[in-house]
């Protein structure tokens, strides 16, 4: 057992980083609990050769938990306190072991008591991600379905949860795999005229166009990458603007209850406000800051200071002009001191004053009316545009991550280099190119891949996952 192991607790705490040691034995015995703290009721994860035996020696009920009850659900005792039993039989489980999961009240104290009671009937304690390791080493899924299961439990949207179950699914594994068997068959094709350079065999004449067709498919995978990183990690949107520019109201509408306080009196929010929505489909960040103007105030002042880190790290800002303000001239000239470059100007108010002439502004602008709503639709547009240069983004069936696009990218270099020595005959470098494409192909699979790279996936799991 590691030393992090022996620690772990049952509070499900992701730590940062994660010793494979442990996990690379797969033939014992793990728990952990899968639930966090604070639900009505706890699950308790056992899964290795001995999983039937550890959960009837802690938990009993009118019959033990046997293959002839597979699957069912059965109510007993585990420790002092009622408990659910649930047994899934080798390999028809989620790690693809014996697993058997124990349902106990909810709370820390009756979790903690039933994972000694497990820890001491011959379990160790489950690494983080360790029950998706083995679903993995097991053949249950690849390592892109593997990642999957993290972006379904770290999902921000609708859409992000959708592509991440269709990735888990296989969507984008089927995708992977057809790519690299073709790659297979055409260094095949290659290595076979250098083992029999003098047969007038029946060559391929389309290997270089079949190459372009793989590159093209590489392509058109490493462009999800983007949609993919905004799906996964959220855009950050900041709303700036001078006091009462109308940043609290746009907020509440954006969100669509009131999370911020609306007020008439410039300079109210003091500090910024977080919160996360969904907008066009895509998990937002988003955060209203103090209105940016000079003050004596220092509780005023600090909070300009974190309005203006809060822009400086934001993706997306929306900065808010009043368009019924007398002096326009200032509004401008706050914007123009402190926007970022690529800000959406946004004139708000403009229900007020439906018919005054507005200065022209460089960039994107729109003009809103967070009071009713007017105008919405195109801020809305000008945020998916800049967010992922499309005003209506459609859910993509695929969105690689990462790790899967730096692969993709250096199997992609190799092509062009292959093509070309396809075309001027010299196969046995095309072939050397083209393994190197299959090898790296499946890397993002997990058909061939480091341990410090499994590291590196399964420490983003948490305990019990
Ligand atoms: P903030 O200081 O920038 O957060 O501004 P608030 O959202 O608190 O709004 C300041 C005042 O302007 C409030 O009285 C709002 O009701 C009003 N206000 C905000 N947006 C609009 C708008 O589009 N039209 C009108 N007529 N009033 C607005």
């Amino acid at each position: 057992m590691s030393s992090r192991g022996k620690s772990a607790s049952v509070t499900g705490i992701c730590p940062p980083f994660v010793l494979l040691y442990d996990m690379m034995n797969t033939s014992d015995n793990i728990a952990a609990p899968a639930t966090g703290i604070g639900g009505a009721i706890s699950i308790l994860r056992i899964s290795g050769p001995d999983a039937l035996a550890i959960g009837n020696r802690v938990w009993h009920g009118k019959t033990p938990l046997s293959a002839a009850n597979a699957r069912k659900m059965l109510l007993g005792r585990a420790g002092s306190d009622s408990a659910l039993a649930v047994y899934m039989k080798a390999p028809a489980s989620y790690t693809g072991d014996d697993v058997v999961e124990l349902h106990c009240h909810g709370g820390a104290a009756a979790a903690d008591a039933l994972l000694r009671l497990l820890l001491s009937s011959g379990c160790r304690m489950a690494e983080p991600g360790e029950f998706t390791f083995r679903a993995f080493v097991n053949g249950k899924m690849d390592l892109v379905q593997a990642e999957a299961v993290a972006d379904v439990i770290g999902a921000g949207s609708e859409q992000a949860l959708n592509v991440a179950e269709r990735q888990l699914a296989g969507s984008l594994s089927h995708r992977l795999d057809a790519v690299w068997e073709k790659l297979n068959e055409l260094r095949a094709e290659c290595e076979s005229h250098l083992d029999f350079p003098e047969e007038e065999l029946a060559w391929d004449p389309d290997v270089a166009a079949k190459i372009n067709a793989v590159a093209a498919e590489l392509q058109a995978l490493l462009e999800t990458r983007e949609l993919g990183a905004t799906l996964r990690d959220g855009v950050s949107l900041v709303l700036a603007g001078r006091p009462n520019a109308g940043k609290s109201s746009l907020l509440n509408r954006l969100v669509g209850y009131d999370r911020a306080i609306v007020t008439a009196i410039p300079g109210t929010t003091r500090d910024t406000v977080e919160v996360s929505t969904v907008l066009r489909g895509l998990p937002v960040r988003l955060t209203d800051t103090a209105g940016l103007r000079r003050s004596n105030d220092p509780i005023e002042r600090e909070g300009v200071e974190r309005s203006r880190r809060s822009i400086a790290a934001a993706r997306i800002t929306f900065w808010l002009l009043d368009a019924s303000a007398e002096q326009l001239d200032e509004e401008l000239a706050e914007m123009e001191r402190s926007a970022p470059p690529g800000r959406i100007a946004v004139w708000n108010k403009i229900d007020l004053v439906p018919e005054r002439e507005l200065p022209e502004l460089p960039g994107p602008v729109v003009k809103l009316s967070a009071k009713t709503g007017a105008g919405l639709d195109a801020l809305l547009d000008a945020f998916a545009a800049a967010a992922v240069h499309d005003p209506h983004p459609a859910e993509p069936e695929v969105a690689v991550n990462a790790r899967h696009a730096a692969l993709l990218r250096e199997a992609l270099a190799q092509l062009p280099e292959a093509v070309r020595n396809v075309e001027s005959g010299d196969f046995e470098i095309a072939s050397a190119q083209l393994r190197e494409a299959r090898r790296l192909v499946g890397a993002i699979t997990g058909r061939s891949v480091e341990p410090d790279i499994l590291d590196h996936i399964f420490s983003r799991f948490c305990i019990g996952k």
